[in-house]
């Protein structure tokens, strides 16, 4: 489905990211996979032996515009193009607002919003100057209702959201679309920090009767970097088997 295609995915060294990279690996793409350090890059790049030709790893700093320009620039360079962007580099919280410092806060923004600012803005350039490509971004299930602790975790995700929203009416013109994959519960390392008992009760009350795999949310991703998603942009696609909590 993504022959001749290049991706960029962050946070493309485990979970969702790592899911992702491989789904769109297995549907023809070239793949950039972005982490934060070298060593967890350079760890995934050899879980895929079998695509060596059509893989590279990048770890720009996500909030430096420079460093970003340069890798995917770099990207561009190797496999010809960028076609697809999926901003899915992101860290969670569960602090509550009594002990929540600025430090914190400013952290996850940077981490989770400011980065896909940043890169969307670098791949956006880009794919103007090409005729086109898809950004797509990981925004979560929290984005609807907030959660009790951790305030800052989901104000990033509906800024997620309202990124998504904007630059989807702004780049329709330029023929790149625009949209976001929130997920339920996912089993990744990120859920299995959460404590037992919450982990039980949040996935007790998923009606689909089950979390998340990562592969779920990659298949929401494969679809929307498709041709098959050519008329979706700003969309919101919640992939969470309609948890609510
Ligand atoms: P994970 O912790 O397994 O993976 C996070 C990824 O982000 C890793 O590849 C890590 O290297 C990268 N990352 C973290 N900090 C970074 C930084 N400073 N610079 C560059 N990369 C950085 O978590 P996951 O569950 O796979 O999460 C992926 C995305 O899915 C996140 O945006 C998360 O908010 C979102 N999400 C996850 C769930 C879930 O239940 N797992 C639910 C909703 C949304």
């Amino acid at each position: 489905m993504l022959k001749g295609k290049t991706a960029i995915v962050t946070g493309g060294t485990r979970g969702i990211g790592f899911a992702i990279v491989k789904k769109y690996l297995e549907n023809g793409a070239n793949v950039a996979i972005g982490g934060s350090r070298q060593e967890t890059v350079d760890a995934a790049l050899t879980k895929l032996p079998d695509y060596a030709d059509r893989i590279m790893g990048i770890c720009p700093d996500l909030c430096n515009p420079e460093a970003v320009a340069r890798d995917f620039a770099a990207v561009k360079e190797r496999f010809g193009s960028i076609d697809i962007l999926a901003n899915n580099a992101g860290i969670s919280s569960r602090t509550s607002i009594y002990d929540y410092t600025l430090e914190e806060f400013s952290k996850i923004l940077d981490i989770n919003l400011k980065s896909v600012f940043v890169c969307s803005q670098a791949a956006a350039r880009i794919m103007k100057e090409q005729g086109g490509g898809v950004i797509i971004s990981t925004s979560s299930m929290v984005s609807k209702y907030g959660q009790p602790s951790g305030c800052g975790y989901p104000t990033t995700k509906f800024a997620v959201n309202g990124l998504t929203h904007s630059l989807a009416r702004e780049l329709a013109k330029d023929h790149i679309r625009v949209n976001a994959v929130a997920p339920g519960v996912t089993r990744t390392d990120m859920v299995a920090a959460l404590p037992k008992e919450m982990f039980e009760r949040v996935s007790a009350g998923i009606p689909l009767g089950r979390v998340g795999e990562p592969s779920d949310i990659a298949n929401a991703y494969l679809y929307l970097a498709s041709d098959l998603a050519d008329y979706v942009t700003g969309v919101v696609l919640h992939v969470d088997g309609a948890a609510m909590t």
